[in-house]
């Protein structure tokens, strides 16, 4: 899978690319990346890539142009419109980071890991020009409800979720499909069948949040690990990380239930 960046800042993901899985996934060729600074689009003196807002108010908001072109150079053409939305390359989405996007969840990295190429636009100031999210961008994502200053951590948040779900990134396949948020034919299903399908019904995915995990030393400051966890019964273990993963989604999570 191939990644695009476009930031005012590309030395932001110096370091974020640069360990773990995604490190890995970049050296194994399991992912590429490309960081593109939006001011080589500029062709002003001064690379000015904002603007004041039309109606006024407060700050500055990044022009389209510049990110227009950006994306159009990425892809090797101008990328036509019908119905005003982009005519896009199968397999490719152009993603625009903004807090008034849609909801990113693990069902939407399940998603977009389906893709081959993801193309991120990071926001800056008060915004980006309102015709990226209506013409270049396939879709408007935000990473939760609050407001961060620029686009730069939400991109490099979906890339890492997405990245750990490709074949082979994590190593050990099956640690993918184990974790939190996992579909519910994985850890709900096992846990609560019926109720699994039920939720599967609705509108969100219903899942559990990961089981809790212990280590050496087995006692620690007088907490002890789990009994059962230290007695090798595969299955009474199993049963214990089922129950516990449930207790801790309606401790932390009740909503997912
Ligand atoms: N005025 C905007 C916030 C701008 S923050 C508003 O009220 O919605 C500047 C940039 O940071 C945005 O353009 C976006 O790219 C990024 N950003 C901020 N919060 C984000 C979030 N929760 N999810 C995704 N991107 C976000």
């Amino acid at each position: 899978m191939r990644f695009d960046l476009i930031t005012i800042f590309p030395e932001f993901f110096t370091g974020p690319l640069d360990h773990g899985i995604v490190r890995r996934a970049r050296e194994t060729g399991i992912i590429q990346t490309r960081v593109q600074d939006l001011r080589e689009f500029t062709r002003d003196r001064h690379r000015t890539v904002d603007d004041r807002p039309f109606g006024g108010g407060e700050g500055m908001v990044l022009k389209p142009e510049p990110i227009f072109e950006a994306v159009e150079s990425l892809l090797g053409n101008s990328v036509a419109t019908a119905n005003g939305k982009p005519e896009l390359p199968s397999g490719t989405a152009i993603i625009l980071m903004s807090a008034a996007g849609k909801l990113f969840r693990q069902e939407t990295a399940r998603r977009l890991s389906q893709l081959d190429r993801l193309i991120f636009i990071c926001g800056r100031y008060e915004g980006v020009d309102e015709r990226v999210a209506d013409h270049l961008a396939s879709e408007e994502i935000s990473i939760g409800d609050f407001v961060l200053s620029g686009g730069e951590l939400p991109a490099m948040l979906i890339l890492d979720a997405v990245t750990r779900l490709l074949p082979g990134a994590l190593g050990n396949e099956a640690s993918s499909q184990n974790e939190s948020f996992s579909a519910p034919t994985d850890q709900a299903t096992e846990i609560d069948p019926v109720r699994a399908r039920q939720e599967s019904s609705g509108k969100s995915q219903p899942s559990l949040l990961d089981f809790p995990h212990y280590t050496r030393p087995a006692e620690f400051r007088g907490w002890t690990v789990p009994e059962v966890l230290i007695g090798g019964n595969h299955a009474e273990v199993a049963k214990w990380r089922r129950a516990a993963a449930l207790e801790k989604t309606r401790r932390n999570r009740p909503d997912l239930l």
